[in-house]
């Protein structure tokens, strides 16, 4: 028999992805009587479809910062966590040269270990000596993360689960949130849900691209102004935007694709401006495109540039979309534009369900913040599979502590203007 929903918890957290169920480790860890609802269960949400890539490249400090100490929890138990820290590699022409200059000395400067390669010659010699058939052209800057990697979507989350469930937490799947009951201050008092009412003291909302919902539950705006850094605002922008994140697995046996040494490859993240062309030489493309690729369990996987679907989304049933008819051509010509082992990768393109809906902030940064006295919302403008160390700082903030780390991402920074840097790349996803 299932246990039975409590009716009341100091802590209820809101949603069993990485940042709900990091959130109740580390509250559990701590001694704190935590409980994880989910209207379906363990890794159903973006936790559960992500790419899985784990890397420290932000043009902002703040998620540099961030990044660095959500790779320190990834290592702490890789087994557990399903975690490979093969690194990570950035590659990019011209235009990028100087965003991954200034990003790789702010990796100098906080100990992050990573190496810089510019100049055509120097990228190519750096890519050849770790893959003989590297043969993408016009690369001029390279930024190696030796740290990093990616993690097995689903696999991790299970892990995290079970390190939440060993310190106490304890999680319940099919209990959909449907809305709150406040007290005069603001603060919620109760939760309903699909299994009953729970009385509170603290809620943590980390539901991913389900946020609008919870945040109109909360009584927040759909709409805001939005002061720049030079004192101008931008009136009644969209809080949440939808982008469609497409992508995409090729059936090529993993143990192609490692490094000469027969490591198994970084995560690999080429940004161009030469032209993409199919194996039998016709055009795909001859705008900027972007591709990252890495091993997966039976296969290569990897994205291509986010589409905008739009303000209002459906998210349910979750994830939702097909993948855009071009991408079958264009995925895979991107493989083989880099690496001569993968010409013919098309006929391997697997035709299925890949990808997902991501909900983006109005800045596209997260909102890691209290939105009630009492309610502490996690969203991660669909930057944080990779981040999960943030439910170890929420878990300090329920206590009253500071968290520097996410400082920088509260919401009171769209009404001061004190807002993230914007990289000048014109390639928007990188
Ligand atoms: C295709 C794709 C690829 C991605 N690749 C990467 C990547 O490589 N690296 C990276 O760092 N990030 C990646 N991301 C982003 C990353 O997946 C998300 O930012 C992150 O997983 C969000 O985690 P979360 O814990 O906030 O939400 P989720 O993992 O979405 O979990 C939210 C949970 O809340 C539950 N829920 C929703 N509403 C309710 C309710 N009313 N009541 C109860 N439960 C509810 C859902 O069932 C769900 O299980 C990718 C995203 C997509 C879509």
């Amino acid at each position: 028999m299932s246990e039975q929903l409590p009716s009341s918890i100091p802590t209820l957290v809101i949603g069993a992805g990485v940042h709900g169920l990091s959130t109740a480790w580390h509250v559990a860890k701590q001694g704190g009587d935590v409980i994880v609802v989910d209207k379906t269960g363990i890794a159903a949400g973006a936790s559960g479809i992500a790419c899985g890539v784990v890397r420290n490249n932000y043009f902002q400090p703040a998620m540099q910062e961030l990044m660095a100490a959500c790779v320190e929890v990834w290592e702490s138990d890789p087994e557990a966590l399903h975690y490979h820290g093969t690194g990570y590699i950035a590659l990019g022409p011209p235009a990028q040269e100087s965003d991954l200059i200034e990003v790789f000395e702010r990796q100098q400067r906080i100990g992050y270990p990573s190496e810089l390669h510019v100049g055509a010659g120097e990228v190519e010699r750096h890519m050849r000596s770790l893959y003989a058939d590297w043969r993408a052209p016009g690369l001029t800057v390279c930024l190696h993360e030796h740290a990093g990697g990616f993690a097995f979507n689903r696999e991790s989350m299970f892990g995290l689960a079970d390190k939440a469930r060993a310190a106490g937490a304890r999680i319940f799947p099919g209990v959909e949130v449907t809305g709150f009951e406040f007290d005069e201050s603001g603060a919620v008092r109760r939760v309903n849900t699909s299994q009953g009412t729970v009385e509170v003291e603290q809620v943590v909302v980390a539901v991913g691209p389900w946020v609008a919902t919870l945040w109109e539950m909360l009584g927040l705006p759909n709409r805001l102004d939005v002061r720049q850094p030079d004192g101008t605002v931008n009136k009644d922008l969209p809080m949440w935007t939808y982008w469609y994140l497409q992508e995409g697995e090729v059936e090529i046996d993993p143990r192609e694709f490692v490094t000469a040494d027969g490591r198994t490859s970084p995560v690999l993240h080429v940004d161009s401006d030469q032209p993409l062309l199919t194996d039998d030489g016709k055009l795909v493309t001859d705008e900027p495109w972007g591709v990252y690729f890495k091993p997966d369990r039976k296969s290569i996987q990897g994205g291509a540039e986010p589409q905008q679907v739009g303000h209002e989304f459906e998210v349910d049933p979750y994830p939702g979309g097909t993948v855009d008819p071009r991408f079958v051509d264009m995925w895979p010509a991107s493989l083989s534009h880099c690496l001569g082992r993968f010409e013919g990768a098309r006929q391997y393109f697997r035709h299925v369900r890949s990808g997902g809906v991501g909900a983006f902030t109005v800045d596209n940064f997260p909102v890691f913040d209290y939105m009630r006295p009492n309610v502490f919302v996690a969203a991660d403008s669909n930057h944080g599979y990779k981040m999960i160390a943030v439910g170890r700082e929420i878990a300090r903030v329920l206590t009253g502590e500071h968290s520097s780390l996410l400082h920088p991402f509260r919401y009171e920074r769209f009404a001061t203007g004190d807002l993230h840097p914007v990289s000048h790349s014109p390639y928007p996803w990188s």
